[in-house]
């Protein structure tokens, strides 16, 4: 396959890259010629997503790092590794997390499935935030995204409380750190998804009838593919981005922007 240079000199890390939106972003930031970290508290599927980078594009490109983003030490260790092995980090996509089968309304989740979203969801995507700009303040800036959900900026009405609680957090927090951190060169951006044909939400959605009450909101009157997600995620990591920061970047469809009843 063509190797393409939009990424070219960069060292990324993608958590969550064993699957769906992250696997599909560690694969095209390496094609574009970045180092990629594959970091995902799967750590087989982490190794995969390797192999088939150094299948595509040869040696040397990427490494897996085990990870369980909501442990602080995990995290730093992980940056840490990113620098001993790559030299420098340019690029933080804080994409790993979870949406239960047991989040539900405010009657039924039970605290312990809230502590846990929350812990990956937020918490993770913080220390992904605060060890990421501790390393790229030694090298002069870089560009953290952070994988919110469109369930962050219009209601829904099947309910995963915690899980939309998370990505409203993620979404605020993205906000304000692109505020804080500006003059230091490192730009936050937070990516919002529309509904994708990936494992997470293809699980939840297990039957004929629970897709078609999502889809008749989209516009565009399909899932969006993980590829789609990494395109965005590709144009914020990349310099083409330089005066993008602090957005809620929207890849869904229209779907946030839709007023559309079914026919
Ligand atoms: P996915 O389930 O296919 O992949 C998520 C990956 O995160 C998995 O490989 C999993 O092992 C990893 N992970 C889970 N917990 C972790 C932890 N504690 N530490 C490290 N890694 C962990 O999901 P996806 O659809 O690719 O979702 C990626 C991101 O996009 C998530 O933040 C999700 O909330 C968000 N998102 C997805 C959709 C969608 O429709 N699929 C829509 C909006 C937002």
């Amino acid at each position: 396959m063509q190797l393409g240079n939009r990424l070219s000199g960069k060292v990324a890390i993608v958590t969550g890259a064993a699957s769906g939106i992250g696997f599909e972003t560690a694969l095209l930031f390496a094609r574009e010629d970045a180092k990629v970290v594959c970091a995902d508290l799967n750590d087989k599927g982490a190794n995969d997503t390797v192999q088939k980078i150094t299948s595509l594009f040869g040696p040397d490109r990427a490494i897996a790092v085990k990870v369980d983003v909501s442990k602080e030490e995990q995290v730093e260790a992980m940056v840490q590794q990113a620098v001993t092995t790559f030299g420098k980090l340019d690029i933080m996509f804080n994409n790993a997390g979870i949406m239960h089968p047991a989040d539900d309304n405010a009657l039924n989740t039970e605290e312990k499935i809230w502590n846990l979203t929350m812990d990956i969801n937020v918490k993770g995507v913080w220390f992904g935030c605060k060890h990421a700009i501790l390393a790229m303040r030694k090298s002069g800036g870089g560009s953290i995204i952070n994988t919110a959900s469109f369930v962050a900026l219009m209601g829904a009405a099947t309910p995963q409380l915690a899980y939309t609680a998370s990505k409203g957090a993620v979404l605020a927090m993205t906000r304000e750190l692109a505020m804080v951190h500006a003059r230091e060169n490192i730009r936050f951006n937070s990516l919002c998804p529309g509904p994708i044909r990936t494992p997470l939400l293809m699980d939840f959605l297990n039957t004929e009838e629970k897709k078609q009450r999502r889809l008749v909101h989209v516009p565009q009157g399909r899932f969006g593919e993980a590829i789609e997600q990494a395109n965005g995620a590709l144009f914020l990591a990349s310099d083409e981005s330089s005066f993008v920061t602090g957005t809620d970047f929207r890849v869904d469809g229209g779907l946030s922007n839709a007023y559309v009843t079914p026919e």
